[in-house]
């Protein structure tokens, strides 16, 4: 065998993909390298030290698909959209027909399914763990034919991260699968960095805490139900000091988010199927209201700073610790719903404790209560998450928490939407009776739609007319 014959080729020497290059390397197998811009392939395969010996540069897509061992399979790590379909178009031209395409940048499912559709080899893999992960251990949500995916599992198991001994590679389901649960992977992402934010806000303006000692309580929950990569971070950033002014470097950021749009994805998705992600809705809402800093300047000089001191000890930081706790419940609630409308959607069978499983390493949502949630999970795959048994007791003990924190907030102008969505969701989640049965009468007043009774079977109306 040519010595130079590579085990599966890369495209796209991005921050994303020159790491996974090196990690496949590492791993042992052999991969050919090919970016547009041609230069950045002597710098990679200078930077790459001793893995050198495991990498093919190539400088055309000619000349990577003549470097890898039939059959093929080549992954793009570009960004997503009208690049991926240019790469396809020219890879299929030069591959045999039963090479395999991999996207494993964050595309729209939609487009996987589609780019599926067209019959050859492709595969969608949903890849979360950043620059860190995608070097020492990514997760990975696979999307496709099952059997494309089996021949490309053993490098993919090898470069994921590791559970406890089992890799975090994980093949979802047909198509756009692994694209879908990446995008709901993100939206939980957004919802869990604002309730996070949350309560630094809490903490900064109802409390008064500087950055270092809020640095300190992420610190501390950092230990127990809350122990996640998230909260590890965020202590991290609220404890960094700024070299040039000597100032916590959260007061030098500006309070203005940036979005790459998976969040909103995973919010349509949720509009689309009727699915109440409202928790998630609420983090990619806030992200856009950040980003309009000249007209949140202008309200405050109209309106005044919303937010009031808190009274000393009228908010503890266990209770802002459980109320984090339960706005998490119902976050994921929400997104398990959610995977379970899409897989009902989309004819898949998405494997519900599987994603929770391949979601506790390497991901940036990794946290130690997915394993609890892959437990509950395992129990009774098609159940509410907030009605296991684990999680119903745990909003049992955290919910009076999660109100006092958001009536508190909402008293003293702290902006808090993620935990009050997740608050009302829960709120309604457990209401027999709610007020639909007023919108049913408005709804069949002026429209004639009609409506179910209490005490008989089929569609009534009511004595509008005759009142
Ligand atoms: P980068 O911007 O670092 O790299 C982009 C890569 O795509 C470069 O190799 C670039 O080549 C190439 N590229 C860009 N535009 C074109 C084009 N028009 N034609 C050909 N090649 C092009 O991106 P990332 O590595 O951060 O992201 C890559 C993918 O991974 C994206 O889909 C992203 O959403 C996803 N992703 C990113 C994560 C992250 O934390 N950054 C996490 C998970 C997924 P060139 O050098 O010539 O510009």
């Amino acid at each position: 065998m040519d010595n130079h014959a590579a085990d599966i080729g890369l495209i796209g020497l991005g921050t994303m993909g020159a790491n996974l290059a090196l990690n496949i390397a590492e791993n042992g197998f052999r991969v050919a390298v090919h970016n547009r811009t041609v230069e950045k392939i002597e710098g990679f395969m200078h930077d790459a030290g001793p893995l050198t010996s495991q990498l093919v540069a190539c400088d055309t897509v000619e000349e990577l698909i003549r470097a890898i061992k039939p059959p093929r399979a080549v992954i793009l790590m570009v960004p997503a959209g009208p690049v991926v379909d240019e790469y396809i178009a020219t890879l299929r031209a030069l591959m045999d027909d039963d090479d395999i395409v991999i996207d494993a940048g964050n595309a729209n499912f939609q487009d996987t399914n589609r780019r599926a559709a067209s019959g050859a080899p492709f595969l969608g893999i949903g890849v979360s763990g950043g620059e860190e992960g995608a070097r020492f251990g990514p997760s990975i949500m696979g999307g496709g034919r099952k059997v494309h995916w089996d021949r490309v599992a053993p490098i993919l198991q090898a470069i994921a991260a590791d559970y406890q001994g089992t890799p975090c590679a994980t093949w979802m389901g047909e198509g756009g699968a692994g694209h879908a649960v990446k995008t709901v992977h993100n939206g939980i992402e957004y919802a869990d960095m604002q309730m996070i934010a949350e309560a630094y806000g809490i903490m900064r303006d109802g409390m008064g805490l500087q950055p270092a000692q809020i640095g300190a309580v992420f610190e501390g929950w950092n230990t127990g139900a809350l122990k996640s990569y998230l909260m590890e971070i965020s202590a991290t950033v609220s404890k960094a000091v700024d070299p040039q002014t000597n100032a916590p470097v959260l007061d030098i950021i500006l309070d203005r988010a940036g979005q790459k749009g998976t969040g909103r994805w995973t919010a349509i998705e949720a509009q689309h199927l009727g699915v109440p992600a409202t928790v998630i809705e609420a983090a990619v809402a806030a992200r856009n209201l950040s980003s309009r800093l000249e007209m949140r300047i202008k309200g405050e000089s109209l309106f005044g700073a919303a937010p009031q001191r808190l009274a000393d000890g009228q908010l503890t930081i266990d209770t802002l610790g459980n109320a984090l706790i339960a706005g998490k419940i119902m976050c994921y609630t929400q997104g398990f719903e959610l995977l379970a409308a899409l897989s009902a959607a989309h004819n898949w069978t998405l494997p519900m404790p599987e994603i929770a499983k391949v979601w506790r390493e390497g991901c940036i949502i990794r946290s130690t209560m997915l394993n609890d949630m892959a437990n509950a999970l395992s129990e009774s795959p098609d159940a509410n998450l907030m009605f296991s048994d684990f999680f119903a007791r745990l909003m049992r003990e955290t919910q009076t928490d999660l109100r006092q924190t958001v009536s508190l907030a909402a008293q003293s102008g702290l902006p808090a939407p993620a935990l009050s969505a997740g608050l009302s969701y829960f709120d309604m989640m457990r209401t027999g009776q709610s007020t639909a049965n007023l919108i049913q009468a408005q709804r069949d007043f002026f429209g004639a739609h009609g409506f179910e009774r209490r005490d008989a079977e089929g569609a009534h109306h009511g004595p509008w007319g005759s009142n």
